[in-house]
């Protein structure tokens, strides 16, 4: 595996972050967060990835002029007029969230744009991080986020026009809670939340749709009316991060790893294939194991659920 130099942050300034060649001509400057969401949501000083406070508007990666117009044009102005109308996207996203695409290329569905958009902002903050931290602890988490296949993968489906991003569960919550906006983003699990107005979107980034194949049907429902429940009973509960627990500790119990395979300039996702014989037993939850990881996620976000 190729690592990317984690001191030569020189060179990183001048390396674009969509398509990772260099930046020879004058170089622009990506929004992680983009400016129509910045004012909307009213969105000032935030700890984004965890280290320290930034100004959300400050969170910029070098990119081409023309790589960066790209994806303005492909993606964030769609993404602006799905997010106008939250309740519909909502809607969308749902009804779209039984499938599992086992083939992935290009897509124009509201939960391939969205997925892109998420892996952006989520690999995005880890880069802006990588160039701008003094501790060399963080910028090492950084640069293990950075320096893997998975995201050499991403920048050349990007560049194939197959979406910013790698095989990937997407889950779109229902949230009464009074906080109109939040943004978190794990290293370990890689996932990134946010939540724009009533609506939160978790993708459990390149999990190769592994945590879909688990957490659908039923189970999915089952966690949808906690939510509802416990918001409804208190406005001040953040009910929508029973599920972000949720799809954390579920990424971090399962007994499989996501693969792919980047054949013929398309992403094969091999997640979901399997060699051994009886494939429901052995890659079964341990339930146990699960209510326990799930509780330590709650703990840590302060929660406590009597029951769960
Ligand atoms: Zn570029």
């Amino acid at each position: 595996m190729r690592t990317m130099a984690t001191t030569d942050v020189g060179g990183l300034e001048r390396t674009c972050f969509f398509c990772s060649k260099p930046i020879e001509d004058k170089k622009s400057k990506e929004h992680i967060i983009p400016d129509f969401l910045l004012a909307r949501m009213g969105i000032k000083n935030e700890t984004i990835t965890g280290e320290r406070t930034v100004e959300y508007a400050k969170v910029k990666v070098p990119a081409h002029r023309v790589c960066n117009s790209e994806f303005g044009s492909i993606y964030e102005n769609t993404i602006r007029a799905h997010l106008g109308k939250v309740q519909d996207l909502h809607e969308a996203l749902k009804a779209g969230e039984q499938g599992i695409l086992l083939d992935y290329g290009p897509s124009d569905s509201p939960e391939a744009l969205l997925s892109t958009w998420l892996s952006k902002i989520y690999y995005g903050l880890f880069y802006f991080d990588l160039l701008r931290t003094k501790d060399p602890e963080w910028r090492s988490v950084c640069a293990g986020i950075l320096s893997t296949d998975n995201f050499r993968m991403i920048q050349r489906s990007y560049a194939q026009t197959h979406g910013f991003c790698l095989p990937s569960s997407l889950y779109a919550f229902w949230s009464t809670s009074k906080q109109s906006f939040d943004l978190r983003t794990c290293v370990d699990p890689a996932a990134i939340l946010i939540k724009i107005d009533e609506l939160v979107l978790i993708l459990a980034v390149a999990d190769g749709f592994l945590a879909k194949s688990y957490l659908a049907g039923e189970t999915l429902a089952n966690l949808r009316a906690i939510i509802e429940e416990k918001e409804q009973a208190n406005p001040d509960f953040p009910g929508y991060l029973v599920a972000w627990a949720e799809v954390l500790a579920l990424r971090k119990c399962i007994p499989k790893s996501p693969y792919f395979v980047y054949s013929d300039d398309r992403i094969i996702n091999m997640s979901l294939s399997t060699m051994v014989r009886d494939p429901a037993s052995y890659y079964r939850l341990d339930e146990e194991r699960l209510s326990a990881v799930r509780r330590a996620v709650l703990d840590d976000l302060r929660i406590i659920i009597p029951g769960l």
